[in-house]
């Protein structure tokens, strides 16, 4: 690792980068903690944070309106196309005339429109992302793209590049703005939640990459791309990292090639989160996300404190749990209030226990904070009405239940600690405090039989009026989950590798010696789907999360049954 010259000569430029393609509802966390941390602890240089998964869908909507890209949304010619996506944009972010966010029916109308824009035009850049990396034949239009799209990154003219992936979907618009940026002699880092998950993320170094180009299978060199890795929890890493670049071996969580070999330091955990500046959003655009209203996210707690969950690698992000101190949580929730006039907040803890929401809710409660906030939590006999309906005065507008499902022996099996009767009174009593629920429901566990799968169709069906929104998934089996690592246990009796995964992948396919089949649960899943879209506010409520924020704080104390439609957004 050659240390060279920063061409600035005041210490390194660092742009921290979050890439496309995800919904760009709010703004990215990860990257604010990076760059408030790299500021307090005093490393040199300069820091500039990038959301360049916004840029990519106002560019893509400016491309648009001027003609230069053109799409065909189902029956609607290009121009309909462009008039109808702008419309559906225009609605998320809430500008005047726009139609009433409120109103289910126009806003799943919208949603619709949105949803399909994004699907398209993700998987057309997903592909050109694709052939950039592999200097494979890109449309001029392609290659226009992404160059306008690091336009902003160029001018920064930064000496390192630290990509924040968080989802499998960024690899390879990664990729491909790691190269160009490489090309120009940047040095380019890759970090986030994605590799904290991976068993062997130095794979990433240390062997070619492999991208499918439709059937093709094709390689490209990891140093084309990639000079560094930080795995774990960035924030000591990074900072080390712009104190001195030529000293890689003290970089806590850093991998990094020497010689032709890869390296990994381990990392380090930050123990006492009380220490942690306040993120800082504000090189960010807030006021172009598309939502109606800013929803600034926010991480009260590290890690899960559960953790027990056998299909799940969430809480493998951070090396163990660690909480803030509830009133550390409230007066940084007011200090982003104040600084960026927000009163939506969407915490994105795993989950907060019982005690610690009571807790945090009787806090805001005395502070008088008004704000509405959602977060994650599990239904469990804890949360009794008292606590609910403080909760619901301390601003919890939405709360993510992990259900998964509604047999009693599979919530067992999954190792889930919660009684589906328990969670069953928990949807109806916050419903009744005026809390939106947002349900996760985990079809396919290994075991489950058809009976099972029926008894939580039904349940939804029963419980519609209490659910504001669904979050449903099959189940994966990923490496590092409990299953993977004892599948015996869940009647797993092979794990079969895919010979066409994704260098970031940790999926396996599987197969069980009772219950359903890994093919049965995709058609049954198929068949459920229409099923299951027709329970909640919207069948988009589920990904559009913090619109169920803004919604459910716009009708509080209203529950998702007996909302009205058609009120106008104010
Ligand atoms: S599913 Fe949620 S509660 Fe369970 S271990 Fe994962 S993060 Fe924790």
């Amino acid at each position: 690792v050659e240390t060279g010259e920063y061409r600035s000569g005041e210490g390194p430029r660092l742009a921290l980068i979050f890439p496309p393609a995800m919904h760009p509802t709010s703004p990215p966390l990860g990257l604010a903690s990076l760059k408030a941390f790299a500021a307090a602890s005093g490393a040199p240089g300069s820091v500039r944070l990038f959301d360049l998964n916004l840029a990519h869908y106002q560019q893509a909507l400016r491309w648009l309106d001027q003609g230069r890209l053109k799409m065909r949304l189902g029956q609607w010619d290009a121009s309909t196309t462009a008039r109808e996506v702008g419309a559906a944009c225009r609605f998320f972010r809430g500008q005047p005339g726009s139609g009433s966010f409120l109103d289910p029916a126009a806003y799943n109308r919208q949603a619709s429109a949105y949803r399909s824009f994004e699907t398209v035009l993700n998987g057309l850049f997903d592909n050109f992302a694709r052939r950039l990396s592999l200097d494979a034949a890109v449309p001029p239009l392609g290659r226009a793209y992404f160059e306008e799209l690091l336009a902003g990154v160029r001018a920064f003219r930064p000496d390192l590049a630290g990509f924040s992936i968080l989802f499998s979907q960024q690899l390879h618009f990664a990729l491909a703005l790691a190269r160009a940026l490489k090309e120009a002699g940047v040095r380019v880092i890759f970090g986030g939640a994605t590799l904290a998950v991976m068993p062997r993320p130095e794979r990433l170094l240390a062997e070619p990459i492999p991208i499918s180009l439709g059937r093709e299978r094709r390689r490209l060199e990891p140093e084309r791309a990639l000079d560094f890795l930080l795995v774990g929890e960035g924030e000591t890493g990074l900072a080390a990292l712009l104190e001195d670049p030529g000293q890689p071996d003290r970089v806590p969580g850093l991998v990094y090639s020497v010689g032709g070999r890869v390296r990994a330091n381990p990392p380090r955990m930050i123990t006492d989160l009380n220490q942690l500046p306040l993120p800082d959003f504000r090189d960010l655009p807030l006021a172009e996300y598309h939502s109606p209203r800013l929803v600034l996210p926010y991480l009260s707690s590290r890690g899960c404190c559960w953790g027990r969950c056998a299909f799940c690698t969430h809480q493998k992000t951070y090396l163990a749990y660690r909480e803030e101190a509830v009133d550390r949580t409230v007066s940084r929730l007011a200090e982003l209030k104040s600084r960026h006039r927000a009163a939506h907040f969407a915490l994105v803890d795993e989950m907060i226990h019982p005690r610690r929401f009571l807790r945090l809710g009787r806090r805001l409660i005395e502070s008088g904070l008004e704000i509405n906030y959602s977060a994650y939590a599990k239904p469990t006999r804890s949360f009794s009405r008292p606590v609910l309906e403080t909760l619901a005065r301390s601003g919890a507008r939405v709360i993510m239940w992990g259900l998964e499902s509604a047999s009693q022996r599979l919530l067992a099996a999954m190792k889930k600690g919660t009684r589906f009767q328990d969670a069953d009174r928990v949807l109806i009593e916050a419903d009744r405090a005026g809390i939106w629920n947002l349900v996760f429901l985990l079809f396919g566990f290994p075991s489950e039989t058809r009976e099972e799968w029926d008894q939580t169709l039904d349940f939804i069906e029963r419980r519609r009026a209490q659910i504001a929104a669904l979050s449903k998934s099959r189940f994966v089996l990923l490496a590092g989950s409990e299953v993977f690592r004892r599948p015996e246990e869940h009647h797993i009796v092979e794990i079969m590798d895919r010979p066409e995964r994704d260098p970031i992948s940790i999926a396996y396919d599987y197969r069980v010696s009772q219950g359903l089949s890994q093919e049965e649960v995709a058609a049954l899943y198929k068949e459920a789907r229409a099923r299951l879209d027709r329970c909640g506010r919207s069948p988009h409520g589920g990904l559009f999360r913090d619109h169920l924020l803004i919604q459910a704080s716009e009708l509080a104390g209203l529950s998702p049954g007996t909302r009205p439609a058609g009120r106008a957004s104010s």
